[in-house]
């Protein structure tokens, strides 16, 4: 799970780590009282949206002009303009795909002067099983074109949860900053605080591009991104709280009701799978076959008619779908099982698209008995290797 920037800010805040003063706004309103609160004399307007790339971002509405989503403003009357773009009006980053998102929220935060920005972010590396930190002093806008172009300067290192942050540890940022004084001091200070912030919310992801230093020496964190481990935000309620429904894939949030893992893809063919190895296994050999997944869908293990039902409808309820495979390899999930909630999922949703069944496993006769008998127009498949060409096929023919 992701949360907005004004509300990470908040969270690190709370570990010590500088932010700029700031509000966040609903309605131009709202926008303008923020500004008068914090006195200026120099305003910054964000937008507010899960998605990075905002400040080289570009509103759909024409009325928006050409200005992006993160906009520096000298008076109030200025914020005012600057809200009534950007509220309820279309932001496009290269994060948010060509739909764009919606800006709903502002945040209205104090200017600040920049010396330099540099970029620090904390994540999960797998690899060596640890958190670890990733910094450069080239931070700002262009972040994506320094990793392609100019690897070397970005410095990572991870940090040995025995030992957790060291002193040493602070050192090396400051150092990879080319930072020295008091700035280097703050900078070490503000590596340690990041570093529990991570650990105690469980998070995945804690990115601050840019990180600053300002005209008199200060530290400060003029961006936040931040994103959960779903799987421990049980013990996070503060954290819950902050989670907004409206910038989630509404097929994501219907099968997190339903404890379905699915991820929405770009692709045009539908996939029910069971397993997690099974699904990714599925959307390779779909590849593979020149096709392209609509989605990863693990309906688990022991999953029942009504999750399956929920869980095709979900499919079918994405306009990019023009095929469906389902391929289930029944251990504890019998086949059976399947094929009753496709057949009850059809009956109710209908069936606009070529679909492609192949079963193999536990009742693996009952379930294409159920599907035979039902009198629906499904494809046959043997094995994955001829499910998965049948589909891309089928899709193909119907294009
Ligand atoms: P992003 O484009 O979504 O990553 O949004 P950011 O919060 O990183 O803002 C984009 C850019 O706006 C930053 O890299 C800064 O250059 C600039 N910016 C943000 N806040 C301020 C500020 O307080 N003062 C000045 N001068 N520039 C700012
Ligand atoms: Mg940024």
């Amino acid at each position: 799970m992701n949360i907005h920037e004004y509300q990470a800010k908040a969270v690190i805040k709370a570990f010590g780590a500088p932010v700029p003063a700031g509000h966040a706004a609903f309605t131009p309103d709202e926008a303008v009282k923020a500004a008068e609160d914090l006195g200026g004399p120099v305003w910054v307007v964000k937008s507010q949206i899960h998605a990075g790339g905002r400040g080289k971002g570009k509103f759909a509405e024409a009325q928006a002009g050409e200005a992006g989503g993160v906009r520096l403003a000298k008076s109030v009357d200025e914020v005012r303009v600057f809200a009534e773009q950007m509220l309820g009006n279309t932001l496009v980053t290269h994060q948010t795909g060509p739909a764009g998102k919606q800006v709903n929220r502002l945040y209205i935060e104090d200017g600040a002067d920049i010396q330099g920005e540099f970029y620090l972010s904390l994540l999960v590396d797998r690899e060596s099983a640890q958190v670890a930190f990733v910094i450069s002093t080239e931070g700002g806008m262009n972040i994506e074109e320094v990793a392609a172009e100019t690897p070397e300067k970005i410095i990572t290192f991870s940090i040995d949860p025995a030992t957790g942050f060291m002193p040493h540890h602070g050192r090396r940022i400051a150092n990879a900053l080319k930072l020295s004084g008091d700035t280097a001091k703050q900078a070490g200070k503000l590596g340690g605080n990041l570093y529990k912030a991570f650990l105690a919310k469980d998070m995945s992801l804690l990115e601050i591009n840019p990180l600053i230093v300002t005209e008199n020496g200060r530290i400060v964190c003029l961006d936040a991104k931040m994103g959960f481990d779903s799987n421990a935000l049980e013990r996070h309620a503060d954290i819950m709280e902050l989670r907004d429904e409206s910038e989630e894939d509404d097929k994501e949030i219907e099968a997190s009701k339903h404890d379905l893992s699915y991820i929405a893809l770009d692709g045009t063919i539908g996939c029910m799978v069971n397993g997690a190895g099974l699904a990714m296994a599925t959307m390779d050999i779909i590849k593979l076959y020149g096709g392209e997944p609509a989605n990863f869908l693990d309906v688990g293990g022991g999953a029942s008619k009504e999750k399956v039902t929920a869980a095709f409808k979900i499919i079918t309820s994405d306009p990019n779908v023009q095929g469906i495979l389902v391929n289930i390899f029944g251990g504890i999930m019998r086949c059976d099982i399947i094929a009753e909630g496709v057949v009850a999922a059809v009956k109710e949703v209908g069936l606009e698209v070529p679909l492609v069944v192949r079963l193999e496993g536990t009742n693996v006769e009952k379930g294409k008995d159920i599907i035979n008998s039902s009198g629906l127009n499904v494809i046959a498949a043997d094995d994955l290797d001829d499910a998965a060409q049948k589909i891309v096929a089928a899709v193909k023919e119907a294009a």
